[in-house]
């Protein structure tokens, strides 16, 4: 693997509330193909970081760029055209519609209307709308939920929307998938098996961007880890180097 094969880099992001700097001239690089973890304490700019990766907030000051490509001033629905698309830490119930029909209209972003007539001809949505239900169900076949697939989406539990909204991200083919709290509310089973999925998902080459408060979860499946604090990277480094570095107790402890 390169090393230098950045999918993501964000440059010097800075975002404020009034007074308050919540994410303060961060930078970093998301090399392709890892897991790469994201955790802080609570307040320290994770949330609002991922806002200003994915284009739902504007940044104060800096840069993004997605394979290269200085998406910066692109809306949401652009960076996901680019390969970047995320997953909501609440995904929000598809009133009135079956997972089959969720799953058409792909991954909540970013737009309201569906992924798929952005790529291509009205003429051809059908096609690739085919195309991409078969995807779809194949990843709700591996994710063991396919027999869902007919139930309204507000009958899901918390733990098989997120399910969902993975398989509908994933469906995307994204070069960079940034999932916010993944197994947050997840009965201990079934996050055991959305870990086993990811891992599956990044050895087939996916790329991840993760955050978690579930601290074993994260340390045990990401690699590397980026550690938030006030804004700021504090550390980035191996789980072993995150769980050793008095820093990194320092700030959880409140200091
Ligand atoms: P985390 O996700 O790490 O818990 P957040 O990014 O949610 O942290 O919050 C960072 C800081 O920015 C917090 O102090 C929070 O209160 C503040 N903040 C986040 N979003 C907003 C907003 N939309 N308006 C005002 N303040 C916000
Ligand atoms: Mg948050």
């Amino acid at each position: 693997l390169d090393k230098d094969d950045a999918v993501l880099r964000v440059e010097g992001l800075k975002k404020a509330f009034g007074g308050l700097v919540a994410t303060d001239d961060v930078s970093l690089e998301i090399e392709r193909g890892t897991i790469t973890g994201m955790i802080g304490p609570n307040g320290a700019g994770k949330s609002t970081l991922f806002n200003l990766i994915s284009g739902f907030y504007d940044e104060d000051e800096g840069s993004v760029l997605v394979n290269d490509v200085d998406v910066t001033d692109s809306e949401p629905h652009d960076r996901a055209r680019q390969g970047l698309i995320r997953t909501f830490q609440t995904p929000r119930r598809l009133e009135g519609m079956t997972v089959r029909e969720a799953m058409l209209v792909g991954p909540q972003p970013q737009t309201g209307e569906s992924i798929v007539s952005l790529f291509v001809s009205p003429s051809e949505v059908e096609r690739e709308e085919r195309r991409n239900l078969e995807r779809a169900e194949e990843l709700l076949e591996r994710f063991e939920i396919d027999h869902l697939i007919d139930q309204p989406s507000t009958d899901l539990s918390g733990g098989q929307l997120k399910l969902v909204e993975l398989a509908r991200a994933i469906t995307t083919d994204p070069d960079i998938l940034l999932l916010d709290e993944p197994v947050a509310g997840v009965n201990p089973t079934l996050a055991n098996d959305i870990k086993r999925f990811i891992r599956e998902l990044n050895e087939e080459g996916q790329t991840f961007l993760i955050i978690e408060h579930d601290m074993p979860f994260i340390m045990d499946l990401a690699d590397p880890v980026i550690v938030l604090d006030q804004g700021r990277v504090l550390m980035e480094g191996s789980p072993r180097q995150v769980r050793n570095d008095p820093r990194v107790i320092d700030a959880y402890l409140g200091g």
